[in-house]
């Protein structure tokens, strides 16, 4: 099972991937968490992508089609992958349809995760993450309710970077719904509910597609 995700920045595309990656047994493809581990480890692709995730932008095309071309290759994916972040502009969604069809694999769903921009605002500027596990929590966690680790927020959830990542996706991100729903793949989801209540209707729209 191939699947994208899209979703505005807070949406929570991070939680259900991670949901799905364990129900599905799927390669977890975030472009997000591969950039931040190319800037924590100081790489020349971290250095070049930093100055852009500081400010809420989104990284050249051309890096991140690079990043997603290579991931593809890796074996884990032929199992089924699930993108996470990625695409993020019509460009990276054509490449991306480009490469498939060269590794003759196809996408079966793209699922669109909706919340209103004002609960986003609330929810990023109050994440935290664990620093061990990645697991997804909030400011109410003083320590890891997974793993007792120590919990972070990270750079680009501070409001002034959240409101710019927000314009960001409205300009370049939004339309993407559009063309998945053109191309007949696009499932919308209503992601201001409980988390596992979302993932049930994923799941059961997933099962119900692909039979
Ligand atoms: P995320 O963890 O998906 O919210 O991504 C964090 C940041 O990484 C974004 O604000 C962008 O700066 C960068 N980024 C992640 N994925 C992409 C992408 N597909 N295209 C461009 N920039 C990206």
């Amino acid at each position: 099972m191939n699947i994208v995700l899209l979703g505005a920045p807070g949406a929570g595309k991070g939680t259900q991937a991670a949901k799905l990656v364990a129900e599905y047994d799927i390669a977890h493809i975030s472009t997000g968490d591969i950039l931040r581990a190319a800037v924590k480890a100081s790489t020349p692709l971290g250095l070049e992508a930093k100055s852009y995730m500081d400010k809420g932008e989104l990284v050249p095309d051309s890096v991140v089609i690079g990043l997603v071309k290579e991931r593809l290759q890796e074996k884990d994916t032929e199992k089924g992958f699930i993108l996470d972040g990625f695409p993020r502009t019509t460009t990276q969604a054509v490449a991306l349809a480009s490469e498939l069809s060269e590794l003759g694999r196809d996408i079966d769903a793209a699922i669109a995760v909706q919340v209103d921009p004002e609960v986003i605002v609330k929810r990023l500027t109050s994440r935290r993450l664990c620093q061990s596990c990645g697991y997804i929590g909030s400011q109410a966690d003083a320590s890891c309710p997974q793993c007792s680790g120590e919990m972070y927020q990270r750079d680009d959830d501070q409001p002034q970077t959240v409101r710019n990542r927000l314009a960001v996706y409205e300009q370049s991100t939004a339309p993407l719904i559009d063309y998945y729903r053109g191309s007949d793949l696009l499932v919308e989801i209503d992601g201001d509910r409980p988390v596992d209540n979302i993932f049930a209707t994923i799941k059961a729209t997933l099962n119900q597609r692909l039979g």
